[in-house]
């Protein structure tokens, strides 16, 4: 690519509304540009970007024996409507009317619609395992649409939906998927780590998130450098919580999705296996009384048993708390909602029960841990959104320093980016939409789902956030706009220049390196920091003076200071 024909448009200045070093570059560097909030137009040198990512996520998946189709974008509300999510899924979900008055979605995922084609293409085990993937735009009209690409509500996603004959199957479709995100993550050169992940909105049992560690994530996360360790930080909020502290609203607003691994392991540290059985727990914060005055909030733990009802439920029934803990009282719960226990408006839940700790954060200090393994090495959720930097210290003192449960090494609190996840969902969207297969005695059997998903505009604002100077952007070669530039001096005016770049320019095209020619003839300066805000890896600089002594300057983006001369004629084999 020769830059006078591709299109370049770079910044001084990011507007001030760009609140990450991420988004701030990629409009800088004229990578992306803003429509609406939350909604990017992929300007040329972006989209190359973009496209490197989609590329190496294919080949992965390609290899991991998934096979890629193409859904709508636009889904009809009766496929919702059959799986419940019509109701459930709430302001994030777009929902638009047609000409005829007929009830559509903007998709932010597509577990229906491919359970759809699975009920009507899938009849008999002979066809599965079968694990279909595309690559699409979504919509989310999130509350907060922020950090650029990273918090889009228009992103696209790369998911995939797995079908298999029974739970053993699916567990292997779930761990090709993880193996492959593996790889994705690491060709993609990030550093990050597995963790165990709550399983929200979408419903289903095991899951993982894969989590780019990086200072700008919204979610915090527990790690081991020295080993494949991550541990559960939405447990270790609670400790937060625990000593009065106040929990963002939308972090509330998070706890109250169900999640039964979160009450499993809040069970198992407060020694109640009794509460396994419970279906939801929430974590609850300070509350306002009814003239708006601040009350700190004691109860912590409300245990939700939508299975039974309150007086069931009484303490007398749930025995051996665990040293320190006790019930709260039905007035203290008072005190602390403004309400009684069986209707905890603030929370939105009825029938509940409620049970209050009152330790200090400084007895907790394993606490994080206490998620169960599954098979894998590592474990835990993370801390949850929007955790302000003060808490997060708390938890920093609190967590790290000790030793990670794996034994290999020690645990450090770090924030993280949510870049993929994947779910084992069994046959929660099978069963709704009666997705059966005959199994080889011709009985009609449910399906086993699993789905997976990668962020892939997010990626671009992850990788950003994790390698950058005070310049610009630092690619990493595998997604880079272009691996290599090529800087003429005075391209112009001098002939000699002018064919040492040509030559090397082709050179580098005919040995597959993805080069542009900086071509617009501009100052040096101007040129160079276009490049360098841009973060192509590899920058050749061609001038009349090395080439009289036959040399070119090679200089790499993430070490400008180590400028190397290079024989002309060695310059393509150096890059
Ligand atoms: P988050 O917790 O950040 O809201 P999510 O858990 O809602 O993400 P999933 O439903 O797991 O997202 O979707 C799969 C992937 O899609 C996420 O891991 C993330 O990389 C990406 N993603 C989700 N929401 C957005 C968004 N608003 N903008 C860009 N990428 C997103
Ligand atoms: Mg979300
Ligand atoms: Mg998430
Ligand atoms: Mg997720």
């Amino acid at each position: 690519m020769r830059a006078r024909s591709f299109f370049l448009s770079t910044l001084k200045e990011a507007p001030a509304d760009a609140d990450v070093v991420s988004q701030q570059y990629m409009i800088r560097a004229g990578m992306i540009k803003k429509l609406a909030a939350g909604v990017y137009t992929y300007m040329p040198m972006g989209l190359r970007t973009i496209r490197k990512i989609e590329a190496i996520i294919r080949e992965e998946m390609n290899a991991a024996g998934a096979v890629e189709l193409l859904m709508p974008i636009v889904q009809p509300a009766e496929l919702w409507q059959e799986s419940g999510r019509w109701e459930k899924y709430g302001a994030e979900l777009l929902r638009i009317k047609d000409r005829h008055d007929r009830d559509f979605v903007i998709q932010p995922t597509s577990e229906e619609v491919i359970t759809d084609i699975a009920r009507q293409e899938i009849k008999s085990w002979r066809q599965l395992p079968v694990n279909f993937y595309h690559i699409q735009t979504k919509f989310r009209d999130e509350r907060r649409p922020r950090f650029g690409v990273m918090r889009g509500r228009e992103f696209t996603m790369k998911d995939a939906y797995s079908f298999d004959r029974d739970e053993e199957g699916a567990s292997k479709s779930y761990d090709a998927m993880y193996a492959a995100y593996q790889k994705i993550f690491t060709r993609l050169g990030l550093m990050f780590r597995a963790v165990r992940a709550d399983t929200g909105a979408i419903g289903g049992s095991r899951s993982h998130e894969f989590q780019v560690i990086a200072n700008a994530g919204e979610d915090v996360i527990a790690y081991a450098p020295e080993s494949d360790y991550a541990a559960n930080i939405e447990l270790a909020e609670a400790f937060s919580v625990l000593e009065g502290r106040q929990a963002p609203a939308e972090t509330m607003e998070k706890r109250a999705t169900p999640g039964k691994e979160k009450c499993e392991a809040v069970a198992e540290y407060l020694g109640l296996d009794l509460l396994k059985s419970v279906k939801s727990v929430v974590l609850a914060a300070d509350r306002v009384n009814e003239k708006g005055e601040p009350m700190p909030a004691k109860i912590v733990l409300v245990l939700l048993r939508a299975d039974h009802e309150l007086n069931e439920v009484k303490a007398g029934h749930l025995p051996e708390l665990k040293e320190g803990f006790r019930f709260a009282t039905d007035d203290e719960i008072m005190q602390a909602f403004g309400s009684k226990p069986g209707y905890l408006g603030p929370v939105g839940v009825k029938e509940d029960v409620a049970v209050y700790a009152d330790r200090t954060v400084a007895d907790m200090s394993d606490f994080c841990c206490g998620a169960n393994e599954e098979g894998f090495h590592y474990t835990g959720v993370n801390f949850g959104r929007d955790l302000p930097e003060p808490a997060v210290a708390d938890l920093r003192n609190v967590v790290e320093g000790d030793r990670s449960p794996d034994g290999c090494g020690t645990l450090k609190l770090q924030r993280g980016i949510e870049v993929g996840h994947v779910f084992f969902l069994g046959t929660r969207y099978s069963e709704a939409l009666g997705a059966t297969y005959l199994d080889e005695n011709g009985k009609p059997q449910i399906l086993q789902m699993g789905c997976y998903g990668i962020g892939v505009t997010r990626l671009a604002g992850a990788a950003i956030e994790q390698s950058h100077d005070e310049k610009g952007i630092i690619w990493p070669d595998s997604i880079a706009p272009f691996e290599a530039v090529i800087c003429p001096m005075n391209y112009a005016k001098s002939e000699d220049v002018r064919k040492a770049a040509d030559e090397l320019y082709e050179e580098l095209k005919a040995k597959g390196v993805d080069v542009i020619l900086d071509d617009r003839d501009m100052r040096p300066g101007v040129m160079f920091a276009d490049w360098e805000l841009i973060g192509v890896p590899h920058r050749i600089v061609i001038g009349d003076r090395g080439l009289k002594n036959g040399e070119v300057e090679y200089a790499a983006r993430g070490n400008l200071a180590e400028k190397i001369m290079v024989k002309t004629a060695e310059a393509a084999d150096f890059v």
